[in-house]
C-alpha cells in the first residue's frame, strides 16, 4: 500500500460517513493554491502567465485555515505556484498538520533542501516532490537545467531527515516509457515512500476524432509504462485509479471530488478550467453546473481530460459506492498485482523515440532574479 495505513483508515471512515449521510457529491482533497508565484517557468504552466500584483499576492494562514474547515476534506494538496516561496508556508503546513489533515506540499524541491529546517516531520506531512522523468525528461520539461539534480537533491536530505516523501509525475504526448520505467526506478531507490502518475491536460483541445486518438495514446502508454510493474513501485494514487489510466476501467469525472481554493476564491468547477469563482465551499457546492463538465456532458475542455484530480475521487466513490466496488478494491490490496501483460511488454520493446528536442530555457538569469527578489520581498 502506498500510504500509511492511519491514513488509509481516516479516508475510509471519512469517505464511508459521507456515503451513510446520503451525500451524492463531497470534498475528498482539497486543493490549496495559496500562491502563483514560482522559482520555476515551465513551458507547460499556465499560473506563472498572471500579471505580477497577481503572482504577488498570497493566501494568509487563516484564510487557509477557514478554506479547509469550510471544506472538510480529509487531505490537503498544496500544489501553487512554488508553496516554499510562500513566506509562512511552515505556519500554514503546522496548522493543518495540528487540524489532523493530511498534507500533500507539492514542490519543485529547488528550496527544499534550505528550508527543510522549518518543518516537522509527521505522519500527516508529505513533500510531493513534482519530478517529471529522468534528468534530461525533467529539466526539458520544467525549462531548467539541473533541475533534476536538484530535485533528487532535496528528495535524499528530506528522506534523511525523516519526512514522508512522495513523488508526482506529469507525462505529455511523446514521454518514453522505458525511461519513465527507468524513472520510478531511480525514486524508490532515493527512498520515496511512494509515486504518483497522471496525464498532463492540454487546454486547446476540440471534441474530434484527436480528442480520442489523444486519450487512446494515453492509454497506450499508460499501458505500457504501468503493466509488468517492477516490485519495488509503490503508487500513492488508488489501484482503480491506474487501471482507468491504463484503460482497464472507465470512469466519468467527479469535479467536486479536489475542489480548489485560491486568492481569487473557490474555482468552477475543477483544478484545470476557471468557469468563475465562488465565494464560499457552499456556493461552490450548490451554484456550479456540474452537469455541464466530464467528458460525458460534451465539454470540448473536458473530452480529453484523464488527470488525476478530476478521476482519481471517481475511483474512490466507485470503491465504497457498492459492495462489488468494495471487493473489487478489497482484492488489489489483498492481493496485489504487478499487472503482467505480454501485449504491453511487447509494445514497450517496439517503442521508438520521437524525434528529439532541444532543451528548452524559457527562465532567462532576469526572470529568475525577479521572481526569488519578489520572494525575498514577501519575506
Ligand atoms: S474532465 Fe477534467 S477539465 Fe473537465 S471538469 Fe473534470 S477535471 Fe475538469
Amino acid at each position: 500500500m502506498g500510504v500509511p495505513i492511519s491514513q488509509a483508515w481516516t479516508v475510509a471512515s471519512y469517505v464511508l460517513k459521507q456515503k451513510l449521510k446520503g451525500r451524492r457529491r463531497y470534498p475528498l482533497v482539497l486543493m490549496l493554491e495559496p500562491l502563483f508565484r514560482c522559482n520555476l517557468a515551465c513551458a507547460g504552466c499556465g499560473k506563472i502567465q498572471y500579471p505580477a500584483h497577481i503572482l504577488k499576492a498570497e493566501l494568509t494562514p487563516e484564510e487557509c485555515f477557514k478554506a479547509v474547515e469550510e471544506c472538510g476534506a480529509p487531505m490537503v494538496s498544496i500544489p501553487g505556484g512554488e508553496p516554499l516561496l510562500h513566506p509562512k508556508m511552515p505556519e500554514i503546513v503546522a496548522g493543518l498538520v495540528a487540524r489532523k489533515k493530511y498534507v500533500y506540499m507539492c514542490t519543485n524541491a529547488l528550496l527544499l533542501k534550505e528550508k527543510l529546517h522549518l518543518f516537522k516531520p509527521s505522519k500527516y506531512l508529505s513533500f510531493s516532490v513534482h519530478v517529471d522523468g529522468q534528468k534530461e525528461h525533467h529539466d526539458f520539461s520544467v525549462c531548467r537545467e539541473g533541475g533534476h539534480d536538484m530535485a533528487m537533491e532535496g528528495i535524499h536530505a528530506a528522506v534523511a531527515a525523516g519526512f514522508r516523501v512522495t513523488t508526482n509525475t506529469t507525462l505529455f504526448d511523446g514521454a518514453d516509457p522505458n525511461s519513465v520505467r527507468a524513472h520510478f526506478d531511480e525514486l524508490m531507490a532515493a527512498g520515496v515512500e511512494s509515486m504518483m502518475v497522471s496525464p498532463g491536460y492540454t487546454y486547446e483541445k476540440a471534441p474530434d476524432q484527436n480528442h480520442f486518438l489523444g486519450k487512446a495514446k494515453s492509454r497506450k502508454l499508460f499501458r505500457m509504462i504501468l503493466s509488468n510493474r517492477n516490485k519495488s513501485w509503490q503508487f500513492n494514487t488508488h489501484p482503480l485509479f491506474s487501471e482507468f489510466l491504463m484503460g482497464k476501467q472507465d470512469f466519468e469525472c467527479t469535479p467536486w471530488g479536489m475542489p480548489t481554493f485560491s486568492i481569487f476564491g473557490w474555482q468552477k468547477p475543477c483544478y484545470l478550467l476557471q468557469d468563475g469563482y465562488a465565494d464560499t465551499f457552499k456556493e461552490l457546492m450548490e451554484t456550479t453546473k456540474w452537469e455541464n463538465y466530464g467528458a460525458k456532458s460534451g465539454n470540448p475542455q473536458c473530452a480529453n481530460c484523464m488527470v488525476h484530480s478530476g478521476h482519481e475521487a471517481s475511483a474512490v466513490d466507485y470503491n465504497f459506492g457498492s459492495l462489488k466496488g468494495f471487493w473489487e478494491t478489497a482484492k488489489k490490496y489483498m492481493f496485489p498485482s504487478l499487472y503482467p501483460d505480454p501485449e504491453a511488454q511487447k509494445l514497450l520493446n517496439d517503442w521508438k523515440p520521437a524525434n528529439s528536442h532541444p532543451l528548452v530555457q524559457i527562465q532567462s538569469a532576469a526572470s529568475e532574479k525577479r521572481s526569488l527578489e519578489t520572494s525575498v520581498a514577501g519575506d
